[in-house]
């Protein structure tokens, strides 16, 4: 049996003659940068997300970005994020002027440990950017109880969290901004590179919306200098259909996950943990074990596709080597980097490869 990390075709079959007539429309009407298919979309994943207003954008990464610049982050601030994240979180940060501190990760969540919040806040500190790692929701409200006991704003990379609830909150409330990617791999998937962030401030809005546009006050006047960075109509339009079966496609995520622990359970691994309150939204299935590398061949032996998200923390990457940081600087980061191991997941897999899966586990494991 064959069992792929993600199989993007599986789910392109359930949905093919919605997405070729959206494609048609688009065609047919040849506007294919802003016009109708964005705005549709940005105003239902605005709703999906609890908040009043949404700005496509080209990608995660430069929702991210304009996210930060459209609160006003900037040279001379710091932004406090984590090291066991994809590199886009730091990258945006950068891009926006600011600089990045990272605090360590809480063993139980793999997300930012809210303990280690407060002692790396600087008078530079302008900003909390938590990451929705795997879309398991971060601490999100003792995270907003921090940043307004010492006045900053919260800026979340949900890229991999469409969808998560956490204490009642969805993923756009309570943050001053969000940002999201629809990377074709993502549980909100474009079929090209596509993001967006999302706010209730009209401001931020407002600015944003500029700032993706080459800093546009209308067509010929530009009131500052801004980026290309906009959303096209087709990939909107495909969003668009995608968004009406998100919620479908995450509670299978879900059966995938719950079945997965039921048959786990017994192993000598540990495994993604279930949190009613903060439920994941399973980008990403994690496990952990010491002897992760030889799993993940064996397991590519029989089949399995399995990945790691991430190897390599940030602070120990090539490119932040300037930074000094190393080896032992934040270990709960190093020692999941070490240890993780992540499992198919996609809302189509079946009891079939879910059980195959967890057999070869057990047969490696024993
Ligand atoms: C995917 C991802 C991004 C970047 O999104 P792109 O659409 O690839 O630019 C940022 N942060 C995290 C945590 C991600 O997983």
């Amino acid at each position: 049996m064959n069992v792929p990390f993600v199989d993007l075709k599986a789910q392109y079959s359930t949905i093919r003659d919605e997405i070729h007539d959206a494609m048609e429309n688009i065609l047919e009407n040849t506007a294919f940068i802003g016009g109708k298919p964005v705005a549709d979309f940005e105003k239902a994943f605005a709703a999906y997300c609890g908040t009043s207003f949404c700005v496509g954008t080209s990608s995660g990464t430069s929702a991210l970005h304009v996210a930060l610049s459209a609160c006003g982050v900037g040279e001379g601030d710091e932004v406090i994020t984590v090291p066991n994240t994809f590199i886009a979180t730091a990258e945006a940060i950068e891009h926006s002027g600011a600089a990045f501190r990272f605090v360590d990760v809480d063993e139980a969540t793999s997300n930012i440990d809210p303990a280690l919040i407060e002692e790396a806040i600087t008078p530079k500190t302008k900003a909390i950017m938590p990451v929705h790692l795997y879309g398991r929701p971060a601490p999100i409200d003792e995270i907003l109880g921090i940043a307004e006991k010492h006045g900053l704003m919260v800026i979340a990379d949900s890229a991999q969290a469409h969808g998560a609830v956490c204490n009642g909150k969805k993923m756009g409330e309570g943050v001053r901004a969000a940002g999201f990617s629809f990377y074709p791999g993502k549980n909100l998937g474009a079929y090209g590179d596509a993001g967006a962030l999302v706010t209730n401030d009209e401001k931020v809005a407002e600015k944003a919306r500029s700032l993706i546009d080459h800093g546009r006050k209308d067509k010929f006047a530009h009131s500052s200098s801004g980026f290309n960075y906009r959303l096209d109509a087709m990939q909107a339009a495909i969003l668009d259909v995608k968004l009406r079966h998100l919620d479908e496609w995450i509670e299978n995520r879900r059966r995938v996950a719950a079945r997965y622990r039921e048959l786990l359970a017994p192993l000598d691994i540990e495994v993604a943990r279930h949190d009613a309150d903060c439920e994941s939204v399973y980008h990403i299935f994690p496990v952990w074990h010491d002897d992760r590398d030889r799993l993940r061949e064996r397991l590519g032996e029989r089949g399995i596709a399995c990945g790691i998200h991430y190897p390599i923390p940030l602070h120990l990457q090539e490119a932040y080597a300037r930074l000094g940081l190393g080896e032992g600087d934040f270990p709960v980061a190093e020692r999941l980097a070490r240890r993780e191991l992540s499992l198919p997941v996609y809302p189509e897999m079946t009891d079939e490869q879910i059980e195959y899966v967890a057999g070869a586990l057990a047969e490696e494991l024993a």
